[in-house]
């Protein structure tokens, strides 16, 4: 019999009248043949409401105390729901975290699932119970409430989908499927059929807040095929899913991540370990480092680059004041008016002038760019905060993300083939569902690099570049662009080898006329790139990719991130040393 797992949000269960609503969804569902399990959250706002009462009797409150709080609200929802269906004449029966054997780590309020025990579920579902899983929380080794992070109600969805080998996974919300943006800040956003997991990562933790983007990258890892819909209307909703919507598509999605700061320390030594001495103490506080920029040296120096959370600007400023102390590198300057823009695309991957058409429409708009890093299937810029969601606006505009895209793939199907259970099952013994799992570290050797230094920092002159360098039909692989001092900027990308001296002379002639300054190049760099799932989530990737890089006395020239990768580019000759070294370092955590 195929079997359904199917997550009901807060807003859809606001009220006793949406709690019986969604009841009704379930069992028509099983009386189509299906078994169901449903998720739950809490109803309507119930979790902020219960965060809020915690904090008017204590500014700090304990985080395993949290726990305990916030559950007791999926443990409402799994009651009356299990009491709907019993009004409805139909069989069921709630269960908490606990009591499915949902077994976690002990990091309260963020805690990650280590094992889920399937016995009792199936052997309920088998008597004919559709069963209510409290969503977003668990158990640790000593019987502990843990918590899975707000919104992690989707993710317990996921997982219990993976474990269950369900056929679906169905979310509903209060939203009807996923969009090309965030439609409450540009209305054209279009409501899509499907989209990619790697897509659907790079976008959900900038910002597209459909779903919990630890669920994606569990849906991700164990195949499960997940789909989005409203449980107000019968809109057929999104799937997220392994293809793209359309193959051919350079373009998909825009986002914006407001709420950023940026924070460059200028003249890091440009030696092995460096990085690091800026990165740890940031980690030790507990700061999630979001966009990382660093371009090539000059003299032995070089200038870092990231974003954090404006609210753990702080934190990070003293971690970096000690760091910068300590390398004898300076000044720390930073920027808490700024935000990050990006465009995000399976296709980019493969096509010239992306780029190029992104920068040329921001600067029409008059929109600065003030760093940018690009990865295989994203290109993101930090903008002046008022000018962000006008420049959201123009991506979206610029790549026509309004249309239904040409050619589009035949639609995915809503279920999967059975018997993926047993696989998901072996694969979790010894090691944790959620662990990080690196599932590539590629060397490029066929690379090299071009630098335009001193670049004027004034909007379009990115665009010029690349426009001058896509019209002589060269493919540009990495962009990074590191904020500039004193108004000028430093532009670095990564050609095919053999377009070098061809690019080269684009750059030399741009130089001439917009007054930079000089270009260099390498001839031979390479490329790394670590790509995986649960980066985002692991703030250790790149501490670790950059320690490992260190300790093998490997130079790091050029890095930009994004939401699923670190790439990094060391010369040519170390590139061999390097993937070596980078695979020993994650050999516990590659799949
Ligand atoms: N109730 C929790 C929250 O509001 C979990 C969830 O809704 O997914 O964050
Ligand atoms: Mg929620």
């Amino acid at each position: 019999m195929s079997l359904v797992v199917q997550k009901f949000g807060g807003t859809s269960l606001a009220d006793s009248a949406k709690i019986l609503a969604a009841a009704r969804t379930a069992i028509r569902t099983q009386n189509q043949g299906n078994q169901v399990v449903m998720v739950v959250s809490a109803m309507g706002k119930n979790t902020d409401v219960l965060v809020d009462l915690a904090g008017q009797i204590n500014q700090k409150p304990p985080a395993r105390e949290m726990d305990m709080l916030l559950s007791t609200g999926e443990q409402v929802s799994v009651a009356l729901m299990a009491m709907a269906i019993d009004a409805l004449g139909h069989k069921a029966i709630s269960l908490t975290g606990a009591q499915i054997g949902i077994r976690t780590d002990s990091t309260h309020t963020k805690a990650r699932i280590e094992s889920i025990s399937t016995d009792r579920m199936q052997r309920l579902l088998d008597a004919g119970n559709i069963v209510i899983a409290a969503g977003f929380q668990g158990i640790d080794d000593e019987f502990n409430i843990t918590t899975l992070g707000r919104g992690g109600s989707d993710t317990t969805a996921v997982a219990l989908a993976a474990v269950l080998g369900a056929d679906s996974c169905e979310i509903y919300t209060d939203v009807d499927g996923v969009y090309t943006t965030d439609p409450r800040k540009v209305a054209e956003a279009r409501r899509v059929q499907q989209v990619s997991y790697n897509e659907m990562l790079e976008l959900a933790s900038l910002g597209a807040g459909v779903m919990h983007s630890r669920s994606i990258e569990f849906a991700k890892k164990f195949s499960v095929p997940i789909h989005v819909r409203s449980s107000l209307t019968d809109i057929p909703g999104s799937m997220i899913v392994e293809q793209p919507e359309a193959p051919d598509q350079s373009v998909f999605g825009a986002a914006v991540t407001l709420d950023e700061a940026r924070v460059t320390v200028a003249k890091v030594p440009d030696v092995p370990g460096s990085i690091i001495q800026v990165f740890s103490p940031i980690a030790d506080r507990n700061v999630a480092v979001d966009m990382i920029v660093q371009n090539i040296g000059e003299d032995g120096l070089t200038d870092l680059s990231f974003t954090v959370p404006r609210g753990e600007l702080p934190q990070t400023l003293e971690a970096v004041a000690e760091a910068a102390e300590t390398l004898g590198a300076g000044p720390v300057t930073h920027d808490a008016q700024v935000a990050k823009v990006s465009a995000v695309g399976l296709g980019m991957a493969r096509q010239t002038g992306v780029a190029d058409q992104m920068f040329r429409a921001l600067s029409a708009a008059g929109v600065n760019l003030e760093m940018i890093t690009t990865s295989e299937i994203k290109i993101s810029a930090l903008v002046d905060e008022q000018q962000a969601l006008n420049a959201l606006r123009v991506i979206h505009q610029a790549f026509h993300l309004d249309q239904e895209p040409v050619a589009a793939n035949a639609p995915a199907a809503a279920t999967r083939p059975h018997g993926n259970a047993v696989d998901v099952v072996e694969r979790l013994q010894g090691v944790g569902m959620e662990e990080l799992t690196i599932d590539d570290i590629t060397l490029d050797k066929t690379q090299a690099r071009v630098t335009i230094t001193n670049l004027p920092d004034t909007p379009g002159i990115a665009a010029r570049v690349f426009e001058e360098v896509a019209e002589a039909g060269v493919f540009v692989d990495m962009i990074v662009q590191s904020f500039g001092h004193h108004g000028l900027a430093s532009l670095s990308f990564t050609v095919p080898g053999d377009r070098l001296t061809q690019s080269v002379q684009v750059a030399e002639s741009l130089r001439q006329r917009l007054d930079c300054g000089a270009v260099t190049s390498s001839p031979s760099v390479a490329k790394l790139s670590v790509s995986g799932i649960g980066l985002r989530s692991h703030t250790g990737v790149a501490i670790r990719m950059f320690r490992a890089l260190a300790d093998a006395g490997i130079n790091v020239n050029m890095i930009s991130t994004s939401e699923v990768r670190v790439n990094v580019v060391v010369d040519g000759p170390q590139g061999d040393d390097a993937q070596a070294c980078l695979q020993a370092a994650f050999a516990d955590v590659m799949r």
